[in-house]
């Protein structure tokens, strides 16, 4: 695809202080781009440099290999529109009115708006549904139809680059989607390029070919939504835990957060985690939130809870998928839970492939290591050994481990051990 912005190596400041630093990336031409980062990390500068309003002080901005600083702002406006983050229209201007003055760039010192300005002004409108708001007073206007008057008026330009600061941030979510859906429709049926600050990942996430993610004035990295949205990114920039899947429907990925990595747990500690299947991956998510340090096991390849664990850099014992728990295995579980300062067994189902688990958590209890079960469910509805494993788990109960509700009750508890 052709490069229609080029960024090499700008610098921005505002008076003496450098806000960005050494930044260098390309823009294809018809791509959806978002640009990310934390609060002050210099989304809205980058985005200022890219659309001629803050020169870099070092470094250039190619728009189809032309310096945008050396070009005249008309020239510009022709090829780029920008939809700002606040638009504070508060004049006595109607909808028609807004949307028109989109035509300046194509228009001469003392020309007026002719029949072309007229119907490029009314396809923009058709185009993100405002025709039917032409005469109403901008001020009369709710937050999201004016979000689409200011991208009609973006539109009129006849662009092929709209810059976007968080288009959607002050709009509830069926807002939120119906904005970010007409820019997909515009940058696909209109082969649009488009560069919008999200300040909301998952929508970033679901809307984007490309993110730029930004840390302290500098770019972190580049790349699509599923290699730059990893936990462990997520976790370096913003500094939030945070739990990445694969969402089912659109295949983009999706974040949960977990928490703000406080270190709760500031005493330390490492936990040992025996789950499997899903049962696990709540418990996992919610203690690695807490900052306490974690291992599982044993997790078979693939399952939601080895998913889980993955993503939360959690050391694992592992076996091969749909396979009984190996000798090998075992030996691995039972060498990180003896690592452990507590054990905490999951609300999972037991067969023949994993009875072994339950022998590993025999063995913490002989090594007097504190032991806390999740009980969901009766032991009976998830035993299909025909009752080895009840005779096993009752046994762990007889032997000082300690039954818990739910999760919740699991956190509180931990409290007495760090
Ligand atoms: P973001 O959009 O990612 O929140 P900004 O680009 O607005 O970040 O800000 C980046 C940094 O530049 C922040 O430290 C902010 O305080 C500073 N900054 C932003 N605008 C100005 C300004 N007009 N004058 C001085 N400093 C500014
Ligand atoms: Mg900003």
């Amino acid at each position: 695809m052709a490069v229609t912005l080029k960024i090499n190596d700008i610098e921005c400041s505002y008076g003496a202080v450098k806000v960005l630093n050494g930044l260098a990336f390309s823009i294809s031409s018809g791509s959806f781009n978002g640009i990310i980062g934390p609060n002050g990390s210099g989304k809205s500068t980058l985005l200022k440099s890219l659309s001629r309003v803050l020169k870099p002080v070092k470094g250039t901005v190619l728009l189809n290999e032309k310096d945008l600083y050396k070009m005249s702002p008309q020239e510009v406006a022709k090829k780029m529109a920008v939809v700002p983050q606040e638009t504070a229209v508060n004049f006595s201007f109607t909808v028609k009115d807004i949307v028109i003055m989109g035509r300046s760039p194509h228009l001469g010192r003392f020309e007026n708006e002719g029949e072309k300005d007229f119907a490029a002004a009314r396809q923009a409108m058709a185009l993100t549904g405002t025709l039917h708001l032409a005469d109403r007073l901008i001020t009369a206007v709710s937050g999201g139809e004016r979000q689409r008057v200011i991208i009609a008026r973006a539109l009129t330009q006849e662009p092929e680059i709209i810059l976007l600061d968080e288009p959607t941030s002050h709009l509830d979510i069926n807002h939120q989607v119906e904005i970010l859906s007409l820019l997909q429709r515009l940058n696909r049926e209109n082969n649009l390029t488009i560069i919008s600050v999200f300040h909301d990942l998952n929508l970033a996430a679901q809307y984007c070919d490309s993110l730029i993610l930004m840390k302290k004035g500098a770019v972190f990295t580049v790349g699509e939504p599923a290699s730059v949205l990893t936990s462990g990114n997520i976790k370096e920039v913003y500094g939030a835990s945070v739990l990445v899947r694969k969402h089912p429907v659109t295949g983009r990925p999706s974040i949960i957060l977990l928490g703000r990595d406080t270190q709760i747990n500031s005493k330390g500690g490492r936990i040992h985690v025996v789950c499997g299947g899903g049962a696990g991956a709540s418990i996992l998510g919610l203690l690695a939130g807490q900052g306490y340090e974690l291992t599982a096991g044993v997790l078979n390849a693939g399952d939601v809870d080895w998913e889980t664990a993955r993503f939360l850099d959690i050391r694992m014992a592992e076996e091969i998928p749909f396979l009984p728990v190996s000798e090998q295995s075992h030996r691995e579980n039972i060498k990180l839970l003896t690592e452990a300062d507590v054990c905490i067994l999951a609300n999972i189902p037991f067969g023949r492939g994993n009875l072994k688990n339950l022998e590993a958590v025999s063995l913490a209890l002989e090594q007097s290591k504190p032991v806390l079960i999740i009980e969901g469910r009766d032991i009976k509805e998830r035993d299909f050994t025909g009752g080895e494993a009840e005779l096993l788990y009752n046994g762990l109960k007889e032997n000082g481990a300690l039954v818990l509700r739910d999760e919740a009750a699991v956190l509180n508890k931990l409290r007495d051990y760090f």
